[in-house]
């Protein structure tokens, strides 16, 4: 306890719904921490939503995946020959974007079923559209459930992405399934306008779990309120604190996924400027990500593993020990020592 995520479940239920049904063909992507949910809840998240597919980020998230969700589990890393985790399951869609690694897992694992990646200009992974007919030259006996594009962050690539439908309209590539990955929904029912025999299949995370923050509330607990006074040294780096006030000690650090936001880096006018305002800013300080009697309040020194220590200036009112304040987090990098639904 200390560092907690609290769902409102009623209203992220409500959310998932909502984005599902305005979302035909969707593929949620459950990988990493879960999106800060889990990757166990996103998946029977997933089940609830009657889905057939999910997508993970790497081999090492399958086996849990296929525990917890019925349907088909797609990998989203591609395959390669060196990966030592990889999965081979019925129920496993491998990605393949090299036409050695197609060749090789053709040879070695014949009837595994994959989709084929072309290189978008994300250019992290894919075929280049030229090898398309090499790749389909050693197929053999896999066999292909779509192909795949991932582009760059939503908005303005809708060009790009009708560019591959037509590169897989022209290709030998036997499938009429295209997943797309970063596509706004404006993009997809333009592209299906255009491409109508294609099946288009979004896969989506961050829309779909993290939508509405509205539904989450990260609960800090306040392990420790202290006087200070200015020029006092505190902390590891036994800084002195800028002016009278209070340290507080809030659970949530360095483990939970807390950083450090580091202070605008401002030209000498903004310098001044924060001078003015109090000059915590000018004085060196980060702001944190948690918020004390309805200000978003700053780190005295970098946050620590399990707590972090803030300031909160003398003229406001300090939280009691055992008090809970809230923290803005990123959440596909938090971690949270419980999760609770209610
Ligand atoms: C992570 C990932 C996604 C999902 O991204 P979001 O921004 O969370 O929706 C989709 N496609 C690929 C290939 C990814 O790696």
């Amino acid at each position: 306890m200390g560092f907690d995520l609290h769902v409102d479940a009623t209203r992220w239920h409500r959310h998932t719904d909502e984005v599902v049904a305005a979302t035909p063909g969707i593929v949620p992507v459950i990988k990493g921490n879960g999106y800060g949910l889990g990757r166990d809840t996103l998946a029977a998240e997933a089940g609830r939503l009657g889905l057939d597919t999910i997508a993970v980020g790497t081999y090492a998230e399958v086996p849990a995946a296929l525990e917890t969700f019925a349907g088909d589990v797609m990998v989203l890393t591609p395959w390669r020959p060196f990966f030592a985790d990889v999965v081979h399951d019925s129920r496993v869609v491998h990605t393949v974007g090299r036409v050695d690694d197609v060749a090789a897992l053709a040879q070695h694992h014949p009837g595994s079923r994959v989709v084929l990646e072309g290189e978008t200009s994300m250019a992290r992974h894919g075929f280049d559209r030229h090898e398309l007919a090499s790749a389909v030259a050693v197929l053999g006996d896999l066999v292909v459930e779509g192909f795949a594009i991932h582009l760059p962050l939503e908005g303005g690539h809708l060009a790009e992405a009708d560019r591959w439908a037509a590169a897989l309209d022209a290709s030998q590539v036997e499938t009429t399934r295209l997943f797309v990955s970063h596509l706004s929904p404006t993009e997809l029912a333009r592209l299906r306008e255009q491409r109508p025999h294609l099946e288009v299949r979004p896969r989506i995370g961050t829309r779909l779990w993290l939508g509405d923050l509205g539904a989450l509330t990260v609960r800090a607990h306040v392990l420790d309120v202290h006087h200070v006074s200015r020029g006092e040294h505190v902390g590891y780096r036994q800084r002195a604190v800028p002016r009278d006030g209070y340290l507080l000690v809030v659970a949530g650090g360095t483990s939970h996924g807390v950083g450090l936001e580091a202070p605008k880096a401002g030209g000498v006018v903004t310098r001044g400027k924060s001078f003015a305002r109090g000059g915590l800013e000018a004085a060196g300080l980060s702001r944190s990500p948690f918020t004390i009697d309805g200000r978003q309040r700053w780190f005295v020194e970098p946050p620590h593993m399990q707590a972090s220590m803030l300031y909160l200036p003398a003229g406001a009112t300090p939280p009691a020990v055992g008090d809970v304040v809230t923290a803005a987090v990123r959440f596909t990098t938090a971690t949270f020592d419980t999760t609770t639904f209610a």
